[in-house]
């Protein structure tokens, strides 16, 4: 939101708030004189020198940079969600990680006592094999070619659920860091664009720039 000031007041300024948070803060502002006598501030003016420092105006919504970071990184957020998903749903296997599977429920598994030995489970053979080895498919092999698990099934939900939350929460952080990377790079963009418009209306006069 953009607010005039009184012009009383001497200064040629309005008060540009974050419609997110309520950040505000004072920008400089040409005022036009309508018609009617009454004194207009340059919105459009006042929005691109705003946007120049980071701040965004999207469908009528003005933010400070900080809540457009925020929202630019929750945009990504569900993107990424949604591209995770259907990874997760792709990945199988290889050949030699299921060989891998097999050989360390060979040795953690008793297929005697139908059951995982100690405090061995799905997930930590899953991550004694790393390289990307989902819990998942050592339980496939488990299933096919051992028994069944035969531990406390809530605990081994809950530290199922902690891996995967964990492995979102990574890839999502990843995420984040190249959207504000890629963030920075088109406001250096737009800066540049804005220099260059400023020489070319410097190069043609008083008339250009007034237009
Ligand atoms: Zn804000």
């Amino acid at each position: 939101m953009i607010q005039p000031l009184d012009r009383s007041f001497g200064g040629s300024q309005a008060v540009a708030t974050c419609d997110d948070c309520g950040h505000s803060q004072y920008e400089r502002a040409d005022y036009e004189r309508l018609s009617s006598g009454a004194w207009q501030v340059n919105e459009g003016q006042v929005i691109h020198r705003l946007t120049k420092s980071g701040w965004s105006n999207v469908k009528g919504k003005l933010r400070c940079m900080a809540c457009e970071l925020k929202r630019k990184a929750e945009l990504s957020e569900k993107g990424q969600k949604h591209m995770g998903d259907n990874v997760t749903e792709l990945r199988q296997p290889t050949r030699e990680q299921k060989r891998q599977i097999v050989e360390m429920l060979g040795e953690v598994y008793s297929v005697d006592n139908g059951r995982y030995k100690g405090c061995e489970s799905d997930v930590t053979v899953a991550e004694a094999i790393g390289g990307g080895c989902m819990f998942g498919w050592v339980a496939q092999v488990r299933e096919d070619l051992f028994g069944p698990d035969g531990r406390n099934e809530e605990a081994e939900t809950l530290l199922a659920d902690i891996r995967q939350w964990r492995e979102t929460a990574d890839a999502l952080s990843v995420q984040v860091h190249a959207s504000l990377k890629k963030f920075d790079e088109a406001r250096d963009k737009v800066l540049a664009l804005e220099k260059r418009l400023d020489v070319v209306l410097k190069a043609a006069g008083p008339r250009a720039r007034s237009a």
